[in-house]
Parts: C-alpha cells; structure tokens; sequence
C-alpha cells in the first residue's frame, strides 16, 4: 500500500523541526521500500500570513483524504488575539479526528545529560475530555466567569472516553516487555469524575489478564515519578494530569527536546512533539529535533500496526536504531543535550544512518 501523511510545520521551531523529521521519515521509507505520498498542508501563522487564516478552508477537507500526518508545534499564543480566522487550529484536529489518545513516551539514554539514565515508560494521556475549557464543551467554553470575582471552570469525565483511553493503554503495556498499567486518578476527592475514569480502568483490566495492573493516585503519582520512575512502564491518566506529568517525565529523561508524542484516533493519527513550538529558540537553529523525529516513528509504527503494513513497522524501527546511534555517538547533538551541532546537523545525522 501506499500511505498518505500530511506535513504541517506549524509555528516557529515547528518550521525548523518538521523539515528534519520529514527527511528522517523519507530516508527511512527509502530504504525499506515503504511507498508514501507526502501531503505539505498549510496551517498556522504561515497560513494566516499567506492565506487569511490558521485553519484555512478546505484543510480538514484533506486531511479527510489522508492516513496521518506530521504536526508542528503550534504557537496560538502569539496569533491575533479575537479574530475568527486566527484561531488556534489544534483543538480542532483533535476533536474533529476525535484523537483522544495522546501517547507520551519518556525515555532516557545513557550518555544524555539527565536525571534519570533508565527510564522508559509511556503516559497516555486522555486527549478531548478533561479540565481543557476549549474541548469539553460543544459550543461556547467550559470556563466562565458569573460575577467579577468568581470563575467555574467545568471537567467532563465520560464512560466512553475513559474506556477508550483505557484500551489504548492496555492495548500498548501488552506490547511491552513488562506488561504493566497503572491507571491515575484521584477518586478519593473527585469521586464521581476520577471514580468513573478508576472505574473503567478497572473493568477492562478484566479484559487484559495478561497486564499486571494498579492504581496510584496522582499526588502520589508526582512523588514516585520523581523519586524512583523506573519502576513506571504504561501510565494511563486523565486530561491535565496527564499533561502535568508528562512534562515532569520529560524533565526526569532530559527535557522537553526528549519529548515525542501522538495523537491517536480510530481512523487517524497524528504525530505531534509534546513541547510547544518555543519562540525563545525559534528561527536560531538549535532547537532539538529529536522530539519530532520521534514523533513520526511513532506515526510509522501506529500506521504499520493500524494498516498491517510490515514495511512502516519496519520503517519505525530502523528510525528508532538510527536515532539511537547517533545518540550513542555523541558527536552531532542539539546544545540541550550537551553537544553543538544545530537542528539540520542533527537530521542530517540521523537521515545519514539511514542511507
Ligand atoms: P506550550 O504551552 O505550547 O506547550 P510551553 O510554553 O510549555 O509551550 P515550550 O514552547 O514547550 O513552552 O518551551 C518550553 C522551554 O523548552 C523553552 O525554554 C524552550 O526553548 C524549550 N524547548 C522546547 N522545545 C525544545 C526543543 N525541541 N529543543 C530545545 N529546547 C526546547
């Protein structure tokens, strides 16, 4: 088969990493006879400069058409602020994808400057419920603000979206050597809410007896993450946790440039780093591509597994190797993790051992 995988940069590293990530991508297609068919897609600020809008008309249209895609980071915070047409495009692809997995890995590398120097654990993190104002509501805002002094912020909790998160991480610790999940909430004071999440958890452990499965609540969960988070191998969680400790599990491997992710649906996935698009380092490059070239081997990966494609799989792994050589070596990495080289010399490494 032939795979369909959209580019969108995104927002400023978002133009300097994506480029890498896509060479790396190529490099690894080409070299184990995988077919794709890449799909440049307008979207952010650059879209808005060159076309009146973030989203412009007829980019869900084709992302409709395609298997997945590479997402830059975005950087809404510095869009217009109260026009319809500068509206921050990521809330929407989620939704509308109905991605509610976002799937977080933190792994670390001996010879990285880090805390930690064997880790390797993965939070899926619940993507379209939550606290998230902009995507637990239909129309309108799941905060707002009655009088001046008071503001109701509103979470939602659902049996479907729990359970579907739930098996997505059951589905991924059965992959994995250990085979374990631990599921984090806090039902002992979000009763109903975390209740209903832990409850869900809970029932389809049934369905994974071959998955040794706990529960940690999610204060403990901080404490043990940084104390000792080797002993972690799937976390599932609920939205903002889910994303507070992701980052905490970013900054125990190495930072955020260490950081890749997906957001994973039923039909579509989308490769999106966990780090924002950082505008402090944007446009110098130095920024870490590693998070994004990650990001799209774990794209190849849930593409191969999701079409049964054996060359994608194949192609996920030699990015992984390739990745992790250059790694070991040591000799061409970004300035965060200790070397000198800039982002293009840094994919340029990498697409290298894949030649
Ligand atoms: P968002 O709210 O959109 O997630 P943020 O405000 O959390 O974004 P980031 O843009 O992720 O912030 O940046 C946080 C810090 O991490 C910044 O100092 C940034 O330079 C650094 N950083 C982020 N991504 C990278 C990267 N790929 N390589 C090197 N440094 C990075």
């Amino acid at each position: 088969m032939t795979l369909q995988i959209g580019i969108l940069e995104g927002d400023d590293i978002g133009l300097e990493v994506v480029p890498e990530t896509i060479k790396v991508m190529k490099a690894a297609a080409q070299k184990c006879g995988l077919s794709v068919n890449w799909h440049p897609v307008p979207i952010g600020m650059k879209a808005y400069k060159e076309l009146g809008h973030t989203l412009p008309p007829g980019t869900l249209e084709k992302l409709d058409t395609l298997d997945g895609w590479v997402l830059g980071p975005i950087g809404h915070q510095a869009y217009p602020k109260g026009l319809p047409n500068a509206i921050n495009p990521h809330p929407i692809l989620r939704k509308h994808y109905d991605l509610f997995a976002n799937i977080r890995p933190a792994k670390s590398y001996a010879g990285l400057p880090s805390i930690y120097n064997d880790v390797d654990l993965i939070i899926v993190r619940e993507n379209n419920e939550g606290f998230p104002p902009d995507r637990n509501v239909f129309m309108g805002n799941g905060e707002f603000r009655p009088t001046p002094d008071m503001t109701i912020g509103i979470r939602v909790i659902t049996r479907q979206g729990s359970r579907k998160v739930a098996r997505a991480a059951f589905e991924l610790a059965r992959t994995r050597p250990r085979k374990t999940m631990t599921a984090v909430h806090k039902d002992t004071v979000f009763k109903l809410a975390c209740g209903m999440f832990a409850e869900e958890c809970r029932l389809m452990s049934k369905e994974y007896p071959d998955v040794t499965y706990n529960e940690v609540l999610v204060d403990t969960m901080a404490m043990k993450l940084v104390m000792k988070p080797q002993q972690f191998d799937v976390i599932v969680t609920t939205n903002t946790f889910g994303d507070i400790l992701s980052d905490a599990a970013a900054g125990l491997v190495g930072g955020l440039g260490l950081a890749p992710g997906l957001s994973a649906g039923p039909d579509r996935a989308m490769a999106q780093a966990t780090h924002g698009s950082a505008p402090d380092i944007a446009g110098k490059g130095i920024a870490n591509p590693y998070a994004m070239i990650m990001s799209g081997q774990m794209l190849y990966a849930w593409l191969g597994h999701k079409h049964n494609e054996p060359k994608a799989v194949e192609a996920a792994d030699l990015m992984e190797q390739a990745v992790e050589a250059v790694i070991r070596e040591g000799k061409v990495l970004t300035g965060d993790l200790g070397g000198k080289a800039s982002t293009r010399e840094m994919g340029d490494a990498i697409a290298a051992k894949l030649a």
